[in-house]
């Protein structure tokens, strides 16, 4: 891996963007010239200046101490080409307001079809994976009207939020000892009937555990319930090639579900404002028609927002992630594979660490690159308190983690002689999604110490 000094992303690059917009500009030389007033930069500078002072008030998300929430920063390649794409301003609801930038999302879209071996699909891009997967779930909802959509209590608390919206009727299945859908107990509801859909997370956001879609699959045959998998963390991590040899199977069977979802603004490298929802029968098509007497006018070819919920959306999230997919192309052995491989790495590095340390007690090993661990106390609660002045003493020290509440039976309790006085344990938690982690494990693991020190000290 090459990796050289850096703290604030690479802005050695911003330059290109004048050179890029100049050449923008070219392709409307025909227009008559207008005098463009340049604005007021004396009010423009103190503007800025004062929004970067403001914006100093933010974690160092960009920062590889930063490895506590689902945040990774986008790619150089993909805020230069979002910012060359505003000068526009093209909105891909339909191809009159946005020709190039639709085009290059159907292009990008059927690159995050590709990865999991779909020739033909249908899909676009929207907000982010609440609204792609409150697509699919409306979909489902068409196919399967007044029927049970079920997804496992680690599934994103949207799943059930968005079953309200749609008017259909939620169930939580409970997941086994390793966070998956628990089999059984999702059988039992399947023998009860009227399940319409089950969401199958692929990924899950508390703890990265992999929903067991091989065995999904299966009952699927018994039981014809739509399949829709919600992949918006995890979907990128079925190019990479150290997954454990369950989770890759359960990766490899994503091409047989009815939908999905993945989140190019999570492990994508683009802003925010990146999600993308794909349908395997391209005929679901039919569901969105409607009739709209002002907008689709330019062109009789596929408008976007004849097959999107949403309206007015960004072209510019399709711009920045078609530039992405150019420079990282979507590849097994790839570059981006090899760095999401890294991700998972670090993770596994940092859980044989923390289970190798008497102050800690780990659950699971972890299934992408998300590590949980709990301190070890007397009781639950004691141990939840201290993980709480851990993460404080590690923010002090610069190192951001993140908090989870999690089920006691995602550790071995008994065998540390933990009481188990509460039902759920407040866990730290890392989510090692920067591929340079990897390279920073053991400055992290130093500041855990640290942090860790301090917190019993002043016990
Ligand atoms: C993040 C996430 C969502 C929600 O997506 P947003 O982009 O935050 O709207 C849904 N499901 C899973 C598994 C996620 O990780």
């Amino acid at each position: 891996m090459t990796s050289g000094p850096f703290s604030f992303p690479d802005i050695s690059a911003v330059p290109l963007l004048v050179q890029a917009l100049k050449r923008l500009e070219a392709g409307f030389s025909e227009l008559p010239n207008r005098s463009a007033e340049p604005d007021d930069h004396a009010a423009l500078e103190q503007i800025l200046l004062q929004v970067a002072d403001r914006l100093q008030d933010n974690f160092p998300y960009f920062h590889p101490l930063y490895a506590g929430q689902m945040l990774k920063p986008p790619h150089p390649v993909a805020r230069l080409a979002y910012a060359l794409a505003m000068w526009v301003n093209p909105n891909n609801h339909a191809l009159d307001g946005g020709r190039a930038s639709s085009a290059l999302e159907k292009e990008a879209v059927a690159q995050l079809a590709g990865m999991i071996g779909w020739e033909h699909h249908l899909g676009h891009l929207c907000g982010g994976g609440t609204m792609a997967n409150l697509e699919a779930l409306w979909v489902a909802g068409q196919l399967r009207p007044g029927q049970k959509v079920v997804a496992s209590a680690q599934a994103h608390y949207t799943h059930s939020r968005i079953s309200g919206v749609l008017g259909l009727p939620f169930t939580s299945v409970s997941c086994d000892r390793v966070g998956r859908m628990d089999l059984k107990a999702l059988e039992n509801l399947l023998e009860q009937g009227d399940v319409g859909t089950v969401v199958a997370t692929m990924g899950t956001t508390a703890i990265g555990s992999v929903d067991p879609l091989a065995d999904l699959l299966t009952l699927r045959e018994r039981y014809g319930f739509r399949l829709h998998a919600d992949a918006a963390y995890g979907g990128y991590f079925t190019l990479a090639d150290n997954l454990h040899p369950e989770t890759r199977a359960n990766f490899d069977c994503l091409r047989d579900v009815d939908s999905f979802v993945i989140d190019p603004h999570k492990h994508g490298l683009q802003p925010y404002g990146c999600g993308c929802v794909l349908f395997r029968d391209p005929a679901v098509g039919t569901l969105y028609q409607h009739d709209s007497p002002y907008t689709y006018f330019s062109s009789t070819e596929l408008h976007l927002g004849e097959i999107s919920l949403e309206c007015s959306r960004p072209g510019a999230a399709a711009v920045a992630l078609w530039a992405t997919l150019q420079r990282f192309p979507l590849m097994p052995g790839g570059e981006f594979a090899c760095r999401l491989a890294y991700s998972r790495q670090a993770a596994l590095r940092l859980y044989e660490k923390l289970q190798a340390d008497a102050r800690f007690l780990t659950a699971f090993p972890p299934e992408l690159d998300i590590v949980v661990w709990t301190p070890q106390a007397a009781s639950v609660s004691a141990a939840s308190t201290l993980a709480r002045e851990i993460f404080h003493e590690a923010g002090r020290r610069s190192l951001h983690l993140a908090l989870a509440d999690l089920p006691v039976s995602f550790f071995d309790c008994a065998a540390v002689g933990m009481e188990p006085d509460r039902e759920t344990v407040t866990c730290l938690r890392s989510v090692l999604m920067k591929p340079e982690h990897l390279d920073w494990i053991e400055e992290i693991w130093k500041l855990l110490d640290e942090a860790t020190q301090a917190s019993l000290r002043s016990r």
